[in-house]
C-alpha cells in the first residue's frame, strides 16, 4: 500500500503537503504561513524563549519579512560599521506609528516642520496628541530655530523630520540637525521616502532612527502599500515589543512585491532623476510657468544643501503655472501619457493637485506658508522617454 493511504481520505485532504524542497529556490519564495513547525517541546521553548532563533507567528516573524528587511538594513547603514536592523510594517504610517508609540511617553514633545506629509501632520494631531504626546511645529531648516525650540520646550524627546519636504522640495540640515540633537538628548527621526538609501543615507550622518514608506520608490511600481524603519541593533527589543504587540506586520506577498522592486532600484532612480532634472529646467525657462521647485535647480533655496548631502537631486518636482488654480486644472485634465494619482515613486510620470489631496486637512493659512499655493502641481517623475514627456507637458500646457 502507498503509505500516504495510510490515513483516512479526509485527512488526507486537510494535512499539510511535504515540502519538496532540496536545494534553495533562487529567488525569495513567498512563506504565506500564519505559523511555523516545532519538531519537539524542547525546541518550542528555546525557541519561545530566544535561547536558539526559528520562527514562530507570523506576526513576530517571518523568512520572507524578514530577509527584505535585512537588505533594507544594509542598504540603509552602508556606510557604517555598527549594525542597524530593519523592521517591515504594513504601511508608511504604521513606521511611523511604530518609532512614535515604542519610544515616546505621556507628556513628551515632537520638533517638527509644518510641511510634512500630510497623514504626518494628521497622525500627530488626532492620535498622538490624545495621548498627551504633541507636536510642535517649526522652520526645521534653520537651526537657529530648532535650537530655540529645544531650550523652550525641555519635554521635547524627539525630532521628526522630511527632507526633501512634501511638495516643495525644502531641504533640511541632516548633519547639524543630528549634531545639535544628540547635544540635547533628543532621538532623531527621518522619514527618507522621497530619496531613499540610494540618494542619502541620514543613518551615515548621526540620525538616530530611519523611517519609509516603502510603497514609493523602494517598491517603485505601486502595487503594495508598505513601511520599513531602521534602528540601531542594540534598540531591538524597544521596537520589536510595539511592533508585534501593536501588529504592524506586512502580508509576506506585499513585502515579495517590494522586493521585486528593489532590485531595479539604481536604474529606475538615476533615470527618473535625469528625466525630472530635465522637466525641472524645461518648466523653469516656460513662458506659462509661474514657479518651479525642483532642488537640483540653482534658483531652489536648497540647492547648496540637497547637493551636499543627496548624490542625486530626486524624482519629485512642483510647479505653479501662470493663471493658478484655473491653469492648474486645466493642465491635470489635459495630461494624457502623464497620469493623475495619488501617490509618488511610481516608475511612471504621475500628478497631483497638493491642496486638495495631500494637503487637504491641512489649515490653509499653514499650507501657504509652506509654499503649497492653490494653484501648486506636485509631479512624481518616472522612467519614460524625456522626450514624450516634454511633449505631453507642453501640449497641456498650451491647450490651456
Ligand atoms: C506616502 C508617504 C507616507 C505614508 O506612507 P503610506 O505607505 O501611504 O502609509 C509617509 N511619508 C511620506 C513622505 C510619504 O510620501
Amino acid at each position: 500500500m502507498n503509505p500516504i493511504h495510510a490515513i483516512s481520505f479526509e485527512s488526507l485532504c486537510s494535512k499539510e503537503v511535504e515540502e519538496l524542497r532540496h536545494n534553495p529556490s533562487h529567488v525569495l519564495p513567498i512563506y504565506a504561513t500564519s505559523s511555523f513547525v516545532f519538531e519537539s517541546l524542547d525546541q518550542s521553548q528555546s525557541v519561545f524563549t530566544k535561547q536558539e532563533p526559528g520562527y514562530l507567528y507570523s506576526r513576530y516573524a517571518n523568512p520572507t519579512i524578514e530577509s527584505v528587511a535585512k537588505k533594507i538594513a544594509a542598504m540603509e547603514s552602508y556606510d557604517l560599521d555598527e549594525e542597524y536592523h530593519c523592521l517591515l510594517t504594513n504601511s508608511g504610517m504604521s513606521a511611523i506609528t511604530l518609532v512614535l508609540s515604542s519610544t515616546l511617553q505621556s507628556g513628551d514633545k515632537i520638533l517638527t516642520q509644518s510641511n510634512l506629509y500630510g497623514g504626518t501632520t494628521e497622525l500627530l494631531k488626532k492620535v498622538f496628541q490624545r495621548f498627551n504626546i504633541e507636536p510642535v511645529f517649526t522652520d526645521l531648516s534653520n537651526i537657529d530655530a530648532v535650537r530655540r525650540s529645544l531650550d523652550e520646550h525641555p519635554e521635547i524627546a524627539m525630532l521628526y523630520g522630511e527632507t526633501p519636504a512634501n511638495p516643495s522640495l525644502a531641504c533640511i540640515d541632516l548633519t547639524a540637525i543630528a549634531q545639535l540633537c544628540k547635544l540635547n538628548n533628543v532621538l532623531t527621526v527621518i522619514d527618507n521616502t522621497f530619496c531613499t538609501p540610494y540618494l542619502q543615507r541620514p543613518l551615515s550622518v548621526g540620525i538616530d532612527v530611519v523611517i519609509h514608506s516603502t510603497t514609493k520608490a523602494l517598491n517603485g511600481h505601486g502595487n503594495a502599500i508598505g513601511g520599513a524603519i531602521v534602528f540601531r541593533k542594540t534598540e531591538y527589543d524597544t521596537y520589536w515589543n510595539t511592533y508585534k504587540l501593536m501588529g504592524l506586520n506586512p502580508s509576506p506577498f506585499d513585502t515579495w512585491l517590494l522586493h521585486n522592486g528593489l532590485k531595479t532600484l539604481i536604474i529606475r532612480m538615476d533615470k527618473a532623476c535625469k528625466n525630472a532634472q530635465a522637466i525641472a529646467e524645461h518648466l523653469e525657462q516656460h513662458v506659462s510657468v509661474a514657479k518651479v521647485n525642483y532642488p537640483g535647480l540653482p534658483s531652489h533655496s536648497s540647492f547648496v544643501l540637497a547637493k551636499s548631502q543627496m548624490s542625486q537631486f530626486g524624482t519629485m518636482l512642483s510647479f505653479e503655472l501662470q493663471g493658478g488654480i484655473e491653469a492648474g486644472k486645466r493642465f491635470m485634465d489635459n495630461v494624457n501619457l502623464v497620469t493623475h494619482a495619488p501617490t509618488l515613486g511610481d516608475l511612471d510620470t504621475l500628478i497631483l493637485h497638493p491642496a486638495s489631496s495631500s494637503h487637504l486637512n491641512i489649515n490653509r493659512e499653514v499650507r501657504i506658508a509652506n509654499g503649497i499655493t492653490d494653484g501648486l502641481i506636485r509631479m512624481s517623475v518616472g522612467i519614460e522617454k524625456i522626450e514624450d514627456l516634454l511633449e505631453d507637458i507642453n501640449k497641456a500646457i498650451s491647450n490651456i
